[in-house]
């Protein structure tokens, strides 16, 4: 089972992804997390990526499919995976496509949330990337170069819709019956 959280920055995909993957006994293989733990432990490439993230900016495709492919070469991730935060752009839904076929993906799960409840979620979060200027600029670059990408996954016909809004635990709930559990 492949399955794709998508969704604008404080939607709760991140959580509902972590929950939803334990249930279902699969990894959740965050690009966000990976980032942000090379970030903590110093190496070359968080370095590279610290000011971006900082930023709100998208890291280069090159570097995040190079890090998203490896990881999907791990044997943990033969039974499937939920993907939090990758493809983001249209090129990184061609990478994907030729990892694992554009028939890969099962279900591409949508997280909705109005845009004042995000904010509000993000500034009381206090990750270093939730300053609000960077806020700002990672809605904008949500809307420009990830939001094409449910017309993109719509058309394939594997688009699921979750309202974000509530309790955790009944937002688990929610996703699990959309994916039909
Ligand atoms: P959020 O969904 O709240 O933005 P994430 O943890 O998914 O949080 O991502 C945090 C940051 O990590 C992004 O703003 C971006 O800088 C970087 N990042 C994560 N995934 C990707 C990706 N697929 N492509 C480019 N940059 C990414």
């Amino acid at each position: 089972m492949r399955i794709l959280f998508i969704g604008p920055p404080g939607a709760g995909k991140g959580t509902q992804a972590a929950r939803v993957a334990d249930r279902l006994g699969i990894p959740h293989i965050s690009t966000g997390e990976m980032f942000r733990h090379h970030v903590s432990t110093g190496t070359e490439l968080g370095r590279l990526v610290d000011s971006i993230m900082k930023a709100g900016e998208y890291v280069p495709d090159e570097i995040t499919v190079e890090m998203l492919r490896e990881r999907l070469n791990e044997p943990d991730a033969g039974v499937g995976y939920i993907l939090d935060g990758f493809p983001r752009t249209e090129g990184q839904v061609a990478a994907l496509d030729g990892l694992i076929g554009e028939d890969g993906l099962d279900t591409v799960l949508v997280f909705e949330v109005d845009e004042e409840a995000l904010e509000e979620r993000l500034l009381s979060r206090g990750r270093a990337d939730d300053t609000e200027d960077t806020i700002r600029n990672r809605f904008k670059v949500y809307q420009e170069q990830t939001a094409p990408l449910l017309d993109v996954y719509g058309n394939r016909g594997i688009v699921v819709t979750v309202d974000g809004l509530g309790e955790i635990e009944e937002v688990t709930e929610r996703t699990l019956k959309a994916l039909g559990r």
